[in-house]
């Protein structure tokens, strides 16, 4: 059957500081698409359980917080800011301190489930890029393509560096990639919905390509599926 401009659904998994942020904008942008970046929900989550002090274990309270949660993503110009029930919180949620706390977060099953039921709500109607770890395995198993976007610790960790001194953040390279190792390793290590690969999903290693070579490789991908479904 053929299918004219079907608004697709594009996932893109990877662990922290391989370039998803960076292309799946890039990406949304080049097809007009919506970009979801679920990370910065799940940073989003914890950001407001540090404000309230909540313990990361009890779920009560965080099952409390996600029922009354607004998250929204509004573009101005070439950022993209995240609104949290209304407030700006893009660079409150980028600190290294949110960065350990939310995977601790992100492993309790009842973040998950509201995230996941936001996410597909979100996404469904297509015409979206998402990114995280677990779309192509679990938020989106149907996803028209699926990326998973790979890089070694070490260059991640010099990229995440590179990222929060342009920000003024004064932190040490070594220890920068040793938290990305550890956040890793939690993130891989979790029962519920793991950082994992799908069977079908199209691995870049980004280590020794420029952004604008992986960007190149995914629009490529993207066009040749578009033109596959309009037969
Ligand atoms: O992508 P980013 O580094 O902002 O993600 C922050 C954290 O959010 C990850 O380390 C992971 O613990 C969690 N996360 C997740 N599932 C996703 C996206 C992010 O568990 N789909």
């Amino acid at each position: 059957m053929k299918i004219l401009n079907k608004k697709l659904i594009i996932a893109i998994d990877g662990p922290s500081g391989a370039g998803k942020s960076t292309l799946s904008k890039a990406l949304a942008h080049q097809f007009g698409y919506l970009n979801i970046d679920t990370g910065a929900m799940y940073r989003s989550i914890s950001l407001l359980a540090q404000q309230r002090r909540i313990d990361p274990h009890d779920s009560d309270a965080l099952k409390i917080l996600c029922a009354d949660l607004s998250i929204e993503f509004v573009l101005r110009g070439a950022s993209e800011d995240v609104l949290v029930n209304g407030v700006d919180v893009s660079d409150a949620i980028r600190t290294p301190e949110i960065s350990l706390l939310v995977p601790q977060i992100a492993a309790c099953p009842v973040v998950r489930e509201a995230m996941l039921q936001l996410q597909r709500k979100m996404g469904d109607a297509g015409g979206v890029v998402l990114e995280g770890r677990d779309i192509g395995t679990v938020v989106f198993p149907q996803a028209d393509i699926k990326f998973f976007l790979s890089a070694t610790a070490a260059e991640r960790g010099r990229r995440r560096y590179a990222e929060l001194q342009e920000k003024g953040i004064d932190v040490d390279l070594q220890q920068t990639i040793a938290e990305v190792k550890a956040r890793d390793a939690a993130d891989t290590a979790r029962t519920l919905a793991p950082l994992m690969q799908a069977d079908d999903a199209i691995i870049i290693d980004s280590t020794q390509l420029s952004i604008e070579n992986v960007l190149q490789k995914m629009v490529t991908i993207v066009k040749a599926k578009q033109a596959e479904l309009a037969g």
